[in-house]
């Protein structure tokens, strides 16, 4: 069986004061299906999360910091939440700082100071969206945020963010060995696109469907309102088009769905526009949803960064509006356009019922595997499981919409439009 190692920052010595049930030794495999055909691929064994009878760290000695970094995600006040009440109700420890402003905050030069969270600062903050802690982007010195860690007694640290975040979270980690602090480093991995590997579901996924389904009834409403109603809704998705193609099959609304995984053409027979011309010229309305990342080839690369270092994407749901008046402009066609773009007013809705299950699991595993000393790795939701994962193998590569799989099948089914515009 080909275990998944986690790293351990030393011998776990002191008892737990939080009962354990059953064995501690449980492993889920990475994949559990996969085709008839072929060979089978790399089977991975992830040690299940949970409490250990043996922590590494005494509760008492123990100085925990987390920090939220990146876009925003439903859910990151339940992480915080959970997070803080595990390790202060559930391990009795008496400090947990709150790190402003994303890494930025453990730059004593250029962050605000920490936040002392308590019981009390964190009752309700769940119930709303965003960060208690606010949050950015762009590079921190590892060096300095390190000594900054040092300095306030930090032993532990929880990195709530997405890819980005975690390969900071190793960097720090790999600088806390070189300094000769044991800091262990646990990340709860963030995505609204759900495009982690090794990872079933990330929070704020479920929510932002949830959203997205709503401003697609709208735009169907509206489009539905007028003669040869459009209407266009940009969904997020920068690399893997998980988002529209589940609100595309809950909304039941849409008949075009568009995303990074599948290129497509606008011109001629084959293309979107033809297609979309027919179905006005049968049913009077139209509903398209578009990924962010879907089409990006049509626009050409921007050659942008953020201050992270990400590239920056093109606008496609723009320009595919533009583009649509004007084969309609061109061909005489009367139609009505409504463009839809909530992103930011999904990304900042709290998180649904579903999320704030997976919050809570999540945010609580982190801190059981802090507390045994383990680092390195992050609490993952995988085949109904909660796993570690190093994060070395998540940030190997992403996830991306299984053509051949069931979600895309339903897409397809859904919407009744073709496998491809070519
Ligand atoms: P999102 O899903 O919103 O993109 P993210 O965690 O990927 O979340 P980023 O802005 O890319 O967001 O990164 C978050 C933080 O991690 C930033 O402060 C960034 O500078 C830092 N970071 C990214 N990569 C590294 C790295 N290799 N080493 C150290 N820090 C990094
Ligand atoms: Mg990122």
């Amino acid at each position: 069986m080909n275990k998944v190692a986690i790293t351990q920052l030393g011998e776990p010595r002191y008892t737990s004061p939080i009962d354990v049930i059953g064995e501690e030794e449980f492993y889920t495999p990475s994949v559990v299906q996969w085709p008839a055909h072929g060979n089978p691929p790399d089977q991975l064994f992830f040690e299940r999360a949970g409490p250990r009878r043996k922590l590494f760290f005494d509760p008492k000695d123990t100085r925990a910091a987390i920090v939220t970094c990146g876009g925003l995600c439903p859910g990151l006040n339940n992480v915080i939440r959970s997070v803080t009440r595990q390790l202060m109700r559930g391990y009795g420890v008496k400090s947990v700082l709150g790190i402003r402003g994303g890494y930025r905050g453990l730059d004593p030069a250029r962050g605000n100071p920490p936040l002392e969270l308590t019981d009390d600062i964190v009752e309700y903050i769940h119930e709303d969206g965003g960060t208690l802690l606010g949050t950015s982007r762009g590079p921190v010195d590892v060096c300095e945020a390190v000594k900054f860690l040092i300095s306030r007694g930090v032993n532990m640290l929880f990195t709530v963010g997405g890819d980005g975040t975690q390969r900071g979270g190793n960097a720090l980690f790999e600088e806390a060995q070189k300094q000769g602090h044991a800091l262990a480093v646990v990340g709860i991995p963030k995505t609204i696109d759900n495009d982690v590997q090794y990872v079933s579901r990330t929070f704020g996924y479920g929510t932002a469907v949830e959203a997205a389904v709503r401003v697609i009834h709208s735009a169907h409403t509206e489009a539905r309102s007028v003669d040869n109603g459009v209407s266009v809704v940009k969904l997020m998705g920068r690399h893997a088009g998980f988002i529209a193609a589940a609100a595309t099959v809950a909304s039941q609304d849409v008949n075009f769905c568009l995303i990074p995984e599948v290129p497509f053409k606008l011109e001629g027979k084959g293309g979107l526009l033809a297609a979309l011309e027919a179905r006005l010229g049968w049913k009077n309305h139209a509903v398209l949803v578009v990924a962010e990342g879907a089409g990006q080839d049509l626009l050409g690369a921007t050659g942008e960064k953020d201050a992270s270092g990400n590239t920056k994407l093109q606008d496609i749901g723009v320009y595919l509006r533009d583009k649509i008046n004007a084969h309609f402009k061109a061909r005489n066609i009367e139609m009505v356009m409504r463009y839809f773009d909530p992103s930011y007013q999904i990304r900042a809705c709290a998180a649904n019922t579903e999320d704030a299950l997976l919050c809570d699991r999540m945010g609580r595993h982190a801190v059981h595997a802090a507390m045994a000393g383990k680092t390195g790795l992050v609490i993952s939701f995988l085949h109904g499981q909660y796993v570690h994962v190093p994060i070395s193998e998540i940030a190997r590569s992403s996830k991306r919409v299984n053509l051949e799989g069931e979600l895309w099948r339903a897409v397809i089914s859904s919407t009744g439009q073709p496998g491809e515009f070519r």
